[in-house]
């Protein structure tokens, strides 16, 4: 297994105005006592866990949730000194910090500018208010738009745009206009994932019928449409729903780092409820209990697990087809000392004589990835990885 320097911090921050109608994120809205002492419990995780991060590399730094703009951003402030405490941030380091309309601010902003926030993720969902309604959404369209302003008058450089696809009441014509709405901004990224009911949430108790949701075809023309109209404006598609500018500026990459880490199977380290880890071969991931959670700050796991080879052999395949790149042959080596045909070669051909999947280039660049059909299936597709 390869030795990495190379480490990413995810923080989650629960705290919502309201609950969205669709969301079974951990978070929801709390007693603003809670933030205080949640807060509190991440710097202490932090401070206990600073071990893991000697001699590394920082290479992104995630704030997500929940809201995080919805905390005062002092709160904010305390863990990114902390953060600079117990690792170096550097200057290329990716720092982007969640965000949603109806809880930003021209200040808030400004704050998150100089904790060294680089990058900002706005969660938009659709550009169409009746939608955002039957989302649970606080927000209104002109309230995105309002916050969108204040990130450039900011400067802020780099910044994604979350759409949702397949959600109550949206047709190929309402998607089209959050589509050209969003273009028409030009951020430098899109995620367009596609709603899926979680048992739990009032969706699921409400029901397709009632959701009023698009019919399975009309689903699945709304999410070709979404690739195509994103690729005619510039934008690639780099992972399932993940697209990136493409930039004309040589060296300027759009992807986001952090996540990319994720699907490479890179160490990450996260803190706070519910938040995962990735170090080498174990995986953990925080309780999700906020109240014990606070009490006694990571010594509580829902997961907690050293991966046998092959079960990290086949996260390193499942996650990294998530690419649309692929993974590289050489990587695999790298990673298990091990020529992936002899554990997958049986498999990826057959992939590959299905036309779901490709290998191409030579050396170092051999590559296996799947097509867009391959793509299109990917959830059974990735099942033929699992030994
Ligand atoms: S704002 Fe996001 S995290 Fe919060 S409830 Fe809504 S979907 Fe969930």
């Amino acid at each position: 297994m390869k030795d990495s320097k190379d480490i990413s911090i995810y923080v989650h921050i629960p705290f919502c105005v309201r609950k969205c109608l669709y969301c079974d994120f951990n978070s929801g809205k709390y007693p603003d006592y809670m933030i205080d002492s949640y807060i509190d419990a991440i710097l202490k995780e932090m401070d206990e866990n600073r071990e893991v991060f000697s001699g590394k590399s920082l290479k992104a730094v995630y704030i997500g949730g929940g809201t995080p703009s919805s905390v005062p951003p002092s709160y904010i402030g305390l863990i990114f000194d902390r953060i600079s405490d117990i690792i170096p941030i550097e200057d290329d380091t990716e720092i982007t910090i969640e965000i949603n309309p109806g809880t930003t601010t021209d200040h808030k902003i400004k704050d998150y500018v100089s904790y060294g926030v680089n990058r900002v993720s706005v969660g938009l969902q659709s550009a169409v208010d009746s939608e955002l309604e039957a989302l649970g959404r606080i927000h209104t369209y002109n309230d995105f738009l309002r916050t969108y302003d204040i990130l450039k008058e900011n400067g802020i450089k780099n910044i994604n745009v979350d759409i949702m696809t397949s959600i109550p009441h949206q047709t190929k014509g309402s998607l089209l206009k959050t589509l050209q709405e969003v273009i028409s901004l030009h951020p430098q990224h899109i995620s367009a994932y596609s709603l899926s009911i979680e048992k739990g949430t009032p969706f699921y108790e409400m029901g397709p019928m009632r959701l009023d949701l698009p019919a399975e075809n009309e689903s699945y023309e709304i999410y070709k449409l979404t690739q195509k109209y994103l690729k005619e404006h510039g934008y690639s598609r780099y992972e399932i729903s993940n697209y990136a500018l493409e930039s004309k500026d040589k060296g300027v990459d759009y992807r986001c780092r952090n996540n990319l880490r994720y699907w490479n199977r890179e160490d990450y380290i996260g803190f706070g409820a519910s938040a995962a880890s990735l170090s080498g071969y174990r995986r953990y991931t925080n309780i999700s209990d906020l109240d014990r959670y606070i009490r006694e700050p990571g010594r509580h796991r829902s997961e907690d697990m050293i991966l046998d080879p092959k079960d990290a052999m086949a996260e390193f395949m499942f996650l990294g087809l998530r690419k649309t790149e692929g993974i590289r042959f050489a990587d695999f080596l790298n990673e298990f000392d091990t020529d992936i045909n002899e554990v997958y070669g049986e498999v990826m051909r057959s992939h590959v004589e299905s036309e779901l999947a490709v290998i191409s280039g030579e050396d170092e660049d051999r590559r296996f990835y799947l097509t867009d059909r391959g793509l299109d299936i990917s959830n059974e597709v990735m099942c033929d990885y699992l030994f």
